[in-house]
């Protein structure tokens, strides 16, 4: 019997999810973000859930790679472009378009052969102040890329640092739209600037903001950048952590739990103990409280995670035995809120899901 642990991938959440970010965005081309081992999910099964996109965006030039090995045929986006000048073969070998954010990278494409035309995504740093070339000197930039041959369509790109927070006390969404616009000022090309925020945001943001594609990643796999949860934007969970109590301990006021004896009972309680720990990918800071659904009921996560197990609280789950199912996150329990009492995001939940946990379809 393996270990009773398991994240279950919803394939059709995945569709119904990017039909989501079509509803909000009508006319923009999709890149499905699949970075990260498809945020946790699983490159492949993020290339089959997300089969309907226009294209597939990541990090990972080997993960491109294996795209196409796996029968991907649309079109690829390095989102960070390559990383030294021997990756610009596999963009031509395997078809696969780039970012460029800085003029070393501009120096790679001009110095490599191409055998086909190749489709680039120049970033402006409108603010993120990450990857980005500064918008006064994205023209100049970009007559770089136009005089090379081989270079077919230069699309416009940049990042949005708070599309969650239409109102961000530092930085707004309008704000790096106005700079974009401003640097991209006479220059013709598809534009993208979107990422999940921007999707989700589009109605208020629609008289400033239009791509002609759009980069969502987290709200693809159920979840959202911040702000409002995802049930509200009809997104459903595309992963669900699962596992199942395979022990019980009834406990007196004044036992503590666990290591660190940091969780101390006020009165009788009934603890189980989860088979999922740290060395999982669930969160080891994760506080007393975090919840956590047993056999369907919401309770709670008490005392200090550990490698391999976690414990909760059956007190209130009548019925909770050995063998009881565990949902830590999912079907049922949004990622963001396990998260927002873990005091992280889902993204990095998801991403965590170590290579030990049994992988699912449904
Ligand atoms: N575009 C770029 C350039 C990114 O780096 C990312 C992720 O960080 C995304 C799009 C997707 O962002 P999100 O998952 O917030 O939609």
């Amino acid at each position: 019997m393996p270990r009773p642990l398991s994240a279950t991938v919803h394939l059709d959440s995945m569709q119904h999810n990017l039909a989501r970010v079509r509803a909000c965005t009508p006319g923009a081309k999709v890149w499905g973000v699949v970075k990260a081992n498809a945020y946790g999910h699983g490159l492949e099964r993020g290339m089959r859930g997300f089969a309907g996109a226009d294209g597939l965006a990541l990090i990972e030039t080997e993960g491109a790679v294996r795209l196409r090995e796996l029968g991907w045929t649309g079109p690829l986006l390095l989102l960070e472009g390559v990383f030294e000048a021997a990756d610009t073969a596999l963009l031509d070998k395997y078809s696969i378009n780039s970012a460029v954010h800085c003029v070393e990278q501009i120096a790679m494409l001009e110095q490599a052969s191409f055998s086909r035309p190749i489709d680039v995504h120049l970033k402006m740093n409108t603010g993120m102040n990450r990857l980005g070339v500064r918008p006064d000197q994205f023209a100049q930039a970009w007559k770089r890329l136009r005089a090379i041959a081989a270079v077919r369509e230069i699309t416009l790109m940049t990042h949005f640092a708070n599309a969650d927070e239409l109102e961000h006390p530092r930085l707004t969404v309008r704000e790096q739209v106005r700079r974009f616009c401003k640097g991209a000022d006479g220059i013709d090309g598809p534009r993208s600037l979107s990422n999940s925020g921007g999707v989700l945001h589009q109605a208020e943001l629609a008289a400033e903001l239009s791509n002609d594609w759009v980069r969502p990643g987290i709200m693809l796999y159920g979840g959202t950048p911040g702000g409002k949860p995802a049930a509200e934007f009809g997104l459903r969970p595309t992963m669900t952590l699962a596992s199942e109590i395979i022990g019980v301990q009834d406990i007196v006021a004044g036992d503590t739990v666990g290591y660190g004896s940091r969780f101390e009972a006020a009165a009788p309680m009934r603890i189980g103990v989860v088979a999922c720990g740290y060395a999982d990918g669930y969160p080891r800071h994760a506080p007393h409280g975090t919840p956590v659904l047993v056999d369907g009921v919401r309770t709670v996560l008490v005392g200090r995670v550990s490698m391999d197990m976690m414990t909760v609280d059956l007190t209130g789950v009548a019925g909770a035995r050995v063998g009881s199912k565990v949902v830590l996150w999912g079907a049922g329990l949004p990622v963001d809120e396990v998260a927002d009492a873990a005091g992280t995001i889902g993204y990095e939940l998801m991403c965590a899901v170590a290579p030990r946990v049994r992988m699912l379809e449904a």
